[in-house]
């Protein structure tokens, strides 16, 4: 079962499912080719997506492309449905820094037939995930510096005030169409920069001012 820890209490909260933002950074947008959306796109992950820092990411066997997407996560605080935006924040137990990996030679093929994005996000490991930080100001999660690294050579690196729906935005969004449960996660997108992964890389990777990542791929 995939889990999250809260940071500072060590509470381990099992989480259900992984719901992920496609296209919320206009500038990642362009860059994948596509035209903007009129509404959040969205796709599930298993929560045994789920790997957790001192374990390495086990590079997948279903392609050959295995991208990075840094993204800021929202953990879901308690059971909930159709949240205005305006409300959201009390369904936000806190944040991560998480990891939307994506075989991208898989999903290029996936789009160009119509079929499903699952096993070019959902396979194991496609979710590398920080521990929890309890929310603050609800505010503070739309103007975080976030990035990422493979080798020590800065790939991405953006801030959530660039995004095209907020995190509040994307919960009340999906909430509309998921119950969401206490321990599930909504991933928010990524900004531009994404690239590949090797085996043997070093990715690391950082959002606001308190929350760092740093993997091997094996
Ligand atoms: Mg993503």
């Amino acid at each position: 079962m995939g889990f999250v820890v809260v940071r500072g209490t060590g509470e381990r909260i099992p989480v259900g499912k992984i719901i992920a933002a496609g296209q919320n950074y206009a500038d990642h947008t362009k860059e994948m080719g596509a035209a903007p959306s009129k509404a959040p796109i969205l796709f599930l992950k298993p929560a045994t997506a789920i790997v957790h820092e001192g374990d390495p990411i086990v590079f997948p066997r279903a392609g050959d492309l295995l991208h990075h997407e840094v993204e800021l996560g929202i953990v879901v605080s308690k059971n909930c449905k159709d949240v205005p935006a305006i409300e959201a924040a009390d369904c936000m137990l806190g944040y991560v820094l998480a990891l939307d990996l994506t075989l991208r030679d898989v999903q290029a093929a996936a789009k160009e037939k119509g079929h499903p994005w699952s096993v070019a996000k959902g396979f194991d490991c496609s979710c590398p995930i920080s521990d929890v930080a309890p929310l603050g100001d609800p505010s503070a999660l739309t103007d975080m510096e976030i990035g990422l690294s493979v080798d020590g050579e800065t790939r991405q690196s953006g801030s959530t005030a660039d995004m095209i729906w907020s995190p509040a935005e994307l919960l009340s969004f999906a909430s509309g169409i998921f119950t969401l449960e206490r321990g599930d996660v909504v991933l928010t997108g990524t900004p531009a920069g994404v690239g590949p992964l090797e085996r043997g890389s070093v990715v690391e990777a950082w959002l606001g001012s308190d929350l760092t990542l740093r993997f091997d791929v094996v």
